[in-house]
């Protein structure tokens, strides 16, 4: 036994090590691509020049893969949180990802019975189903101009998701189908309902999705945030992936290196002149990051766009570990994979109004509570100890 330990003990102190060595024989190395960050995104484009053949190095400043779409056991042991993203509609619909072999790689995913609820203060709760028809069967006298807003392009969301989610400049394939959701998503959330809705429950759900753009929902185009998340909730679903989304970063990372390409981990890249030489550098990082790690580089006139970068909202988020199912007075929010809390649509808009987008609330009490709140259940499997539920709350804030 004694042995052993000591065995394990020396492996431990030469693993660093020979990580260390590879990393840096990775880096001395010249490559086709060097990514900085690995993101989804960052990890997509490595992915895509990867399956051309070309040699691909991923540098990441954190200890693990994903960015945003990473899971960490942020509470008690055994219980698995998302850091930041957590549902992922347009993931599960992205036509880039549908083509890679994820399933392969260990992703799984697992669709909630119901996408959201949004209760209100007596003890009721509107519902976006998976089903259009159900949905817009329990919305009394909006139930017809929901189905006609969402209809036709939940029909034909095959079309319209490569137009809507491609590069934003392009020659749209189907310019009319483009055109009749561009109009309504180009408008801020809160006209778009006072223009189709007339009760508080179609208003309330379709404002408290547009929310998870963290815009200003009297911004445009904060409606089409609402307008293409309640599109995909309705034709894709409302998935999360098992064990949490790091589990869509693992996927994509060992994918990458089945393909060839190197990853290192713990490689924060200050300047692009520690790189190793490549033909392409592309840095998936925020506007200030890359100022600060290849502004020498940058013509003036950029530089200058970078450093006037407005950052948006600010996300808050609180994560518990519970022993049982939050005990809902409305009984379908326990079915809904996010709960967006903040009542009536009007209490969302609130701070928009009176930050005007342009600052924050002076006084001690900042309003989080008009801004987006949603409360995400890990349901899925893998998660969380068996009748244990994680879950947390998130508001935003202008930054
Ligand atoms: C709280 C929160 C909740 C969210 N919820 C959802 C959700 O439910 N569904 C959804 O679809 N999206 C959600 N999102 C958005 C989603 O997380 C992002 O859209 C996504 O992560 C963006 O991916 P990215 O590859 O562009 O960048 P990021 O995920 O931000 O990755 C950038 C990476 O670059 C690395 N990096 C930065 N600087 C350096 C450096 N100098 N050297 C090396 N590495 C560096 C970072 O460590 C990071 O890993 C959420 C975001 C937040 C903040």
């Amino acid at each position: 036994m004694a042995r052993r330990s000591r065995v394990l003990a020396a492996l431990a102190s030469v693993l660093p090590w020979a990580a260390g060595c590879a990393a840096a024989g990775m880096r001395q190395r010249e490559y086709d691509a060097v990514v900085v960050g690995s993101g989804p995104n960052g990890l997509a484009a490595a992915i895509v020049l990867a399956q051309a053949g070309r040699s691909v190095l991923v540098l990441e400043a954190a200890g693990t893969l994903g960015g945003g779409a990473r899971s960490e056991p942020l509470t008690l042991p055994g219980f698995v949180h998302d850091v930041c993203s957590a549902v992922h509609p347009l993931g599960a619909a992205s036509p880039f990802f549908r083509r890679l072999p994820l399933a392969a790689h260990g992703l799984e995913w697992v669709q909630p019975p119901a996408a959201v609820a949004h209760p209100f203060d007596d003890g009721t709760a509107v519902v976006q189903e998976r089903s259009l028809p159900a949905t817009a069967d329990r919305l009394g006298r909006d139930g017809a101009a929901y189905r006609a807003l969402m209809a036709p392009s939940v029909a034909r969301w095959e079309q319209l998701y490569p137009e809507v989610l491609g590069p934003m400049l392009h020659l749209p394939r189907h310019p009319v189908l483009l055109a009749r959701f561009g109009w309504r998503a180009l408008l801020p959330a809160t006209s778009l309902v006072r223009l189709l809705f007339r009760e508080e429950p179609a208003r309330a759900l379709f404002t408290g999705i547009a929310a998870h753009a963290t815009l200003s929902l009297r911004r445009p185009p904060s409606a089409a945030f609402g307008f293409i998340l309640g599109i995909a909730g309705h034709a894709v679903g409302w998935p999360v992936p098992r064990g949490g989304s790091g589990a869509i970063a693992a996927s994509l990372g060992s994918y990458l290196r089945q393909l060839g390409g190197d990853v290192v981990t713990n490689a924060r890249v200050e300047s692009l002149d520690e790189l190793p030489p490549a033909r392409a550098i592309l840095l998936d990082v925020t506007p200030r990051q890359l100022l600060r790690i290849a502004g020498a580089r940058l013509p003036a006139w950029y530089r200058r766009q970078l450093e006037r970068f407005q950052y948006g909202l600010g996300t808050f988020k609180v994560d518990w570990a519970l022993d049982g199912p939050i005990p809902w007075r409305a009984p379908e929010c326990g079915r809904a994979a996010t709960v967006h809390l903040g009542g009536r649509w009007r209490r969302w808009t609130r701070h928009g109004k009176r930050s005007g987008g342009a600052g924050r609330r002076s006084g001690p009490s900042s309003s989080w509570r008009s801004r987006r709140c949603s409360t995400r259940h890990a349901r899925r499997k893998g998660c969380t100890p068996p009748g244990r539920i994680a879950t947390c709350r998130m508001a935003a804030r202008r930054t």
